[in-house]
Parts: structure tokens; C-alpha cells; sequence
């Protein structure tokens, strides 16, 4: 049979495993705040549960482990990279920004990705697997030992399409909020997606008010179909009625993400057909300048044009920013720093 992974349960479901092995529910309590509050993985020393318990924990389930292996630091801000080794040997990464208002973490959701973005250096070897939510919580709680303090917000937008491993991105949401272990509010969280539009409606109805991420890239259906494959299924006027639902039930402010590469998406009619598509949403751009990478053989626009394009949105009432760059000698935007490890630059 197999076991259960036990640092990838939500509090309900760690009561409940407790009853079924004739323990009281408060004890999964206390197993679910040692892994979430403690942030500790070792059964043998979770004195709070008798001997027995941990016995017959260690018999029908385990604990996710991931080290760090590697860590890089920028000299330019404060943010640092970490390489992490998950237990089947495959490898993640994470980052943590430091910004004015808080501490950051990207974290990662797969081990690579099978969305196919063009320019995007995560999904060059396609998809290996789906992170479990104990990997994915990890990588948080092993960040905040190693620096001695919390993080205040979370962006699931590293490697990896978070709504393509559902159903472990949503327990891992439950188990990061949940006032016993590590109790981040939700409105402390963003999830980025290609746009799986059926999957946004599912997330909309569960009603967590987590701020939503599209990763939109153009506003013309032709040109997202030639570097989004997730464009062929789904149009953008579906997806936008998608984000519209989103939007009422959450009642939160939708980002809209925008790789920015010459002569591609920059253009004048851009500007127009981005602000008709995100008329009567209540929205908020991010541009990201392209980081090049080898397999995609295009350039981001010159400084003065990612300004100009940000001048042209808010002429038509369109909040935008423009991503600072952080850490850029480090390594540059996400799944590159995995791929440099993996064939041997780093
Ligand atoms: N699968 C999620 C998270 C991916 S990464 C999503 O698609 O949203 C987060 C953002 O970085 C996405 O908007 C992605 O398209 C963008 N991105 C990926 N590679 C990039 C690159 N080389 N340069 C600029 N942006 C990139």
C-alpha cells in the first residue's frame, strides 16, 4: 500500500488520519503545527505524540525531505536564488526578493513544465513531474530557517503551470493560510498562470482571495498562439470571461503579466487592443522586460520603449509597472538557474 505523505496534509485531513488510527483529532493538530509551525520534518523527535504514534505513523506514512544545495546571493540587492534537491534527486528552484514591503518567495509547482512558452527556459525539457504540496511548503519553510525570519508574501510563478498540478497547489494554499501552522493570508499570495481557463473557474469557486496572475503576452489570439501553445485551446476572450468570474468572486485586482519582446508585442497596436481587451476589468499590468534565453532568438525592447509602452497603457487608464529586475548576476528569470546546474555552468 501505498504511504502516506504526511507533511502534505491539511489539518482536517491530519485529524482524521489520527481517528482512523484510534488517536484523538487534537493530536493531528499537533502533527500538522510541528510540520507547518515548527517547520520540522523529523517524526523521531516530535516528543508531544507517544512513542507509539510515531511508531505507527513511520509505518503507514513519511515525511517529504528537500535540501538546499546550493544557494546563490546577489551583490547588487539582497535577493538569493537556492537550488534545492528534491528526494527522487530531481531539482527546483526558489528566490527571495527583499522589497520595501515585505520578503517574497517565487516558489516552483512542477519539476519543469509542459506549456511550451516560447521564451521560456522552464519548459525546454518539458515536464518531468508535479511537485506534491510538501515540496512545494518546503521550499518556503527551509528558506525561512536559513535566513532566521518569515516570509511575508508568496508568488507560485517559478518553474512549473501551478493550475496543471491542481489539486496539490490547492492543498498547498489551504495548509500555507491555515491559522495553525504557517498562517499566511491569502491576499499575501499570487498565483500566475498561462490561463487554463477551466481551471481558473474552479479556483474561482473556491473561493480563496488569492490575487491572480495571467501571464498574457499579447492581446491578439494570432501572435499569443505563436509563442503560448495554451492559446490554441483557449481564446482570449474566453479567458477573459474566465478572469471576469474570477474577478466578481473574489472581488481582488487581476494581474496581468507581459513579457515585453520587440517588435513582437510592443507595438502601437498592442497598446490599443490590450487596453479593449481590459476594458471594465479592474486590472493591473506588469511589464517584464524579455530575459533572453538561447533557444528563443529575440530581444527585449530598449529601455525608453518598455517606458514609453508603460506611458502609452496608463494614457488609457491602465495601471502598469514595469518588473524591477532583482538579482540579474545570479542568474536571470525562472528555470534558468536549474538549467545552468543541470548542464554543468554553474
Ligand atoms: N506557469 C506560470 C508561471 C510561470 S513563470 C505562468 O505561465 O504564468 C512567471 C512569468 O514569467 C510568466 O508570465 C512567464 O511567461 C514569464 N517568463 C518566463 N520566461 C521568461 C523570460 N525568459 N523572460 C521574461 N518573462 C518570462
Amino acid at each position: 500500500m501505498k504511504k502516506t505523505e504526511l507533511n502534505s496534509l491539511t489539518l482536517e485531513e491530519s485529524k482524521k488520519l489520527m481517528l482512523d488510527l484510534g488517536e484523538k483529532s487534537y493530536r493531528g493538530e499537533q502533527l500538522f503545527s510541528y510540520f507547518n509551525r515548527n517547520k520540522e520534518v523529523n517524526l523521531d523527535k516530535i516528543n508531544l505524540l507517544p512513542k507509539k504514534t510515531r511508531s505507527v505513523l513511520m509505518e503507514k506514512g513519511y515525511v517529504n525531505k528537500i535540501k538546499i544545495i546550493k544557494k546563490f546571493e546577489s551583490k547588487l540587492d539582497n535577493t538569493k536564488k537556492y537550488l534545492f534537491a528534491l528526494e527522487d534527486k530531481n531539482i527546483i528552484e526558489s528566490v527571495l526578493m527583499i522589497y520595501p514591503h515585505g520578503k517574497s518567495v517565487c516558489i516552483s509547482t512542477q519539476v519543469g513544465c509542459r506549456m511550451g512558452c516560447e521564451f521560456c527556459a522552464s519548459t525546454k525539457e518539458g515536464r518531468v513531474r508535479d511537485l506534491t504540496s510538501a515540496e512545494m511548503l518546503n521550499q518556503i519553510y527551509l528558506i525561512e530557517k536559513d535566513i532566521g525570519e518569515n516570509i511575508d508574501n508568496i508568488v507560485l510563478m517559478g518553474s512549473g503551470e501551478p493550475l496543471d498540478n491542481y489539486q496539490n497547489t490547492l492543498r498547498f494554499l489551504k495548509i500555507i493560510h491555515d491559522p495553525k501552522g504557517h498562517n499566511t493570508s491569502y491576499r499575501n499570495i499570487t498565483l500566475s498562470t498561462c490561463g487554463i481557463t477551466p481551471k481558473i473557474y474552479d479556483l474561482a469557486d473556491e473561493n480563496l482571495p488569492i490575487t491572480l496572475s495571467i501571464s498574457l503576452h499579447s492581446p491578439f489570439d494570432s501572435e499569443r498562439r505563436k509563442i503560448m501553445p495554451i492559446a490554441k485551446t483557449y481564446s482570449i476572450k474566453e479567458l477573459i470571461q474566465a478572469v471576469k468570474y474570477y474577478e466578481k468572486k473574489s472581488n481582488r485586482r487581476i494581474t496581468f503579466e507581459y513579457t515585453l519582446v520587440e517588435g513582437v508585442n510592443d507595438r502601437k497596436e498592442d497598446v490599443e487592443e490590450l487596453s479593449d481587451v481590459l476594458n471594465g476589468l479592474k486590472s493591473h499590468i506588469n511589464l517584464i522586460p524579455l530575459n533572453p534565453i538561447k533557444e528563443y532568438n529575440k530581444s527585449r525592447p530598449e529601455r525608453n520603449r518598455v517606458e514609453e509602452f508603460k506611458k502609452e497603457l496608463e494614457k488609457r487608464h491602465i495601471k502598469t509597472t514595469i518588473r524591477g529586475e532583482k538579482g540579474t548576476d545570479i542568474s536571470a528569470s525562472c528555470g534558468q538557474l536549474r538549467r545552468d546546474y543541470i548542464e554543468g555552468n554553474k
